[in-house]
């Protein structure tokens, strides 16, 4: 670890405190795996649906300067299996590699309007595209998944590119030709668990009021994005386990030690969780969680 990434927070002091491959309570039904960023697959073995998937990570010059290439040996590695590939927001950190593993596995692609316009860029065909606005059921084999329409969260007071896709982008795209669309949360009713995915720093409260779930992967940049961020999650989800997410800078290559965003607290973030009475379970990037 070099000194430079300490002093500058992106490495942090002490080893930070992951739960990994944990059976929570008695047998386990559903895996849950995290990808880095806001990336997710959720599995009950025979079911298997992916959020957010950005393994590619192109570093930060690449990111800046040059057009974003998904990695499709790498996304045939670590995701041979999705039924199905959900959409937070169209931004280049949760969209880029979705298009590519519907490619390869057939899965579709389901979001927003701006979402299906990044499946079309990449060449995915029109049954491969699942529009929504959010507030409707979507059939996924038994399993039933939703979305909620949300906020995207402010970065240093304002929304990186924001704006709806009114028409494909340039195929491979750069980071600033992907505008995030209308953000949904998602939420997944596997049968015997609900997990809700809320990958971006805000969300509407009136839309998640009422829908209580066993699981939330929770974005930890919204703490410092908005007031009472987990108390609110909280109060209104009544989950039992928090799996942080969005916590890494996204920049390093998926299999090795990540960064950490410059600004977020991690240890405050899981403090704030188990102070809310719900255990965090804090998942290294491709470490897996089984609930049952
Ligand atoms: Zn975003």
């Amino acid at each position: 670890m070099s000194l430079f990434k300490r002093l500058t927070g992106l490495q942090p002091a002490v080893p930070l405190p992951y739960v990994e491959n944990t059976v929570v309570a008695g047998q386990a039904s559903l895996s849950i795996r995290y990808l880095g960023t806001a990336g997710f697959v959720v599995s009950d073995g025979t079911h298997t649906v992916v959020l957010d998937p950005y393994v590619t990570r192109p570093d930060l010059l690449t990111s800046l300067t040059r057009p974003l290439v998904p990695d499709a040996d790498l996304i045939a590695a670590l995701m041979p299996e999705a039924d199905d590939v959900l959409i937070g927001h169209a931004h280049h950190d949760h969209i880029l590699d979705g298009p590519e593993l519907c490619r390869q596995t057939g899965a579709r692609l389901i979001g927003s309007s701006s979402t299906a316009m990044v499946g079309r860029a990449a060449g995915l065909p029109e049954a491969q595209l699942v529009e929504t606005a959010g507030r409707e059921d979507i059939a996924s084999g038994t399993w039933t998944l939703r979305g909620f329409p949300s906020r995207h969260g402010r970065i240093f007071g304002r929304i990186p590119f924001p704006g709806d896709l009114h028409a494909p982008p340039p195929w491979p795209p750069r980071m600033h030709q992907l505008k995030h669309g209308l953000v949904l949360n998602w939420l997944l009713d596997t049968g015997p668990l609900t997990v809700m995915h809320i990958d971006s720093a805000d969300f509407i409260e009136e839309e998640l009021a009422g829908h209580r779930c066993d699981i939330v992967c929770l974005c930890a940049i919204g703490r410092q994005a908005r007031p009472d961020y987990v108390r609110d999650v909280v109060r209104l989800l009544q989950p039992r386990w928090i799996i942080p997410c969005h916590w890494d800078t996204m920049l390093t290559p998926v299999h090795a030690e990540p960064d950490l965003l410059p600004g977020v607290d991690l240890p405050g973030f899981l403090a704030e969780i188990e102070a809310a009475g719900v255990r965090p379970l804090l998942t290294p990037i491709l470490g897996t969680q089984r609930f049952s």
